[in-house]
């Protein structure tokens, strides 16, 4: 079967022909293709293509698809049955695993999704304080839980829609939303409401909307104004945790969240995702706390081994060292090129993390990322495809780095991308 028929088929028995609307390439205009396996870097669809991949199942992959000793370890697994419904040693493993990991989480759940453990997170801020507020920053992605799908509207900055129908004006109604970077925004609406705000959610490196940086000022003040109210301040490193550092973003921030919201390489492929912060905080929820919060499949022994098999690689020794300079070799070079071609253009990376913008400048919110130039993005990510390599879909998302991209697959990528630009200029 070629893409486009099994693309028809899909989207007969699927709404959109995808089961996540950013892989149906809307964004940038004509089809997916269907991916039949991936090995390390690459991916491989039905028609017999292969893909330099920087996708990486949205930041899911670090170590490489279809890693040896993470298959072998699910291998095993899986002849022990596929799931209990009793606790496992596997989870206090896991749970261990990752309060070493992480400095600023003593007790963790383990949930399915990264929505799901926003919402819990949040939930559990709300119980834990008692209070109703919740700011979010336009532009950061916490999943599709109905209190976090909010857009500011433009005008009036105190009124706000939903961003999905469906979504009820009253479930959103204790849902602030800020600029990215907005200090003086965050200030102001501490000074209103203080005692009403139960957390703030950040993405410390926001990851969805390309890739925007915090300032440190922000940040500051973000703690600061959080600990003199005490409204809980939430770190939503479902995509930078295990990516940007081993020890996650607030590693390298030096500032710390009260709850950690992890997910993507936490299972490492399989559906697992976390939340987590002090013994304190964690006690609130049941069984021995009043916020209410469960799953059929949290802690499913297959994603908790897939889980630990990855954080057990992602020590070794140099990973992260490696998948940064990768992410360096990559975004210099592309911006090396797109200058020699004179096209205006800019990147930057977090660890094994990274963004390109079409536009001088890299932006510090979701207003400035706007600024790209949507055509450029779009020619050149179908030019980058056509030649074999995949980039996100969307001029809204990051790009990713496992360890398994190396200095041979980066160069093969720039001379693609050398190709591209050339052909962007004479458009
Ligand atoms: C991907 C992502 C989520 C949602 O996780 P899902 O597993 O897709 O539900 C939440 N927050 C951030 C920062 C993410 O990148």
């Amino acid at each position: 079967m070629s893409n486009q028929e099994a693309f028809t088929l899909a989207k007969k028995y699927i709404p959109g022909g995808v089961n996540s609307p950013v892989r149906s390439f809307n964004s940038v205009g004509g089809m997916p293709f269907f991916t039949r396996k991936a090995q390390d870097c690459y991916l491989y669809d039905i028609e017999g293509n292969e893909y330099i991949d920087y996708v990486c199942s949205w930041g899911a992959n670090i170590v490489g698809h279809a890693h040896e000793e993470v298959l072998a370890h699910v291998q095993n697994a899986i002849y022990n049955g596929l799931s209990f419904g009793t606790p496992t040693e596997l989870e206090t493993k896991l749970a261990k695993t990752i309060c070493d990991l992480m400095k600023n989480i003593e007790q963790v759940r383990l949930v399915s999704s990264g929505t799901e453990a926003v919402m819990s997170a949040i939930r559990l801020a709300r119980g834990f304080t008692g209070r109703k507020y919740i700011i979010k920053f336009n532009g950061c992605y916490h999943g599709h839980s109905d209190s976090m799908l909010v857009s500011a509207g433009s005008g009036v900055a105190t009124f706000y829609n939903p961003s999905s129908s469906g979504v009820t004006e009253e479930s959103i109604i204790h849902t602030i939303i800020l600029e990215y970077n907005d200090t003086d925004g965050l200030k102001e609406t501490f000074n209103k409401l203080g005692d009403e705000i139960a957390c703030v959610i950040f993405e410390p490196y926001a990851g969805n909307m390309n890739l925007v940086f915090p300032q440190m000022e922000f940040v500051k003040t973000m703690r600061d104004l959080c600990t003199k109210y005490k409204a809980l301040l939430i770190y939503d490193e479902v995509m930078t945790g295990f990516r940007v550092a081993l020890n996650g973003a607030q590693s390298l921030l030096g500032i710390n969240p009260d709850i950690t919201v992890l997910g993507k390489i936490v299972g490492g492929g399989m559906p697992l995702a976390a939340f987590g912060g002090s013994a304190e905080i964690m006690q609130h929820l049941s069984p021995i706390g009043s916020v209410y919060q469960a799953g059929t499949l949290s802690g499913n022994p297959i994603a908790v081994t897939c889980g630990l098999a990855n954080l057990d690689i992602i020590q070794e020794l140099g990973f992260y060292e490696h998948i940064t300079e990768m992410s360096q070799l990559l975004i210099s070079g592309l911006t090396e090129l797109a200058k020699k071609h004179s096209i205006p253009f800019c990147a930057s990376n977090v660890g094994g993390m990274f963004g390109i913008f079409f536009q001088e400048q890299l932006p510090n919110n979701l207003e400035q990322v706007k600024c790209t130039n949507q055509k450029h993005f779009n020619d050149f990510f179908h030019l980058m495809l056509a030649s074999g390599v995949f980039f996100a879909p969307s001029m809204y998302e990051a790009g990713f780095i496992c360890r398994k991209h190396g200095t041979g697959v980066i160069n093969k990528t720039l001379e693609s991308a050398d190709i591209a630009f050339a052909k962007l200029r004479f458009e």
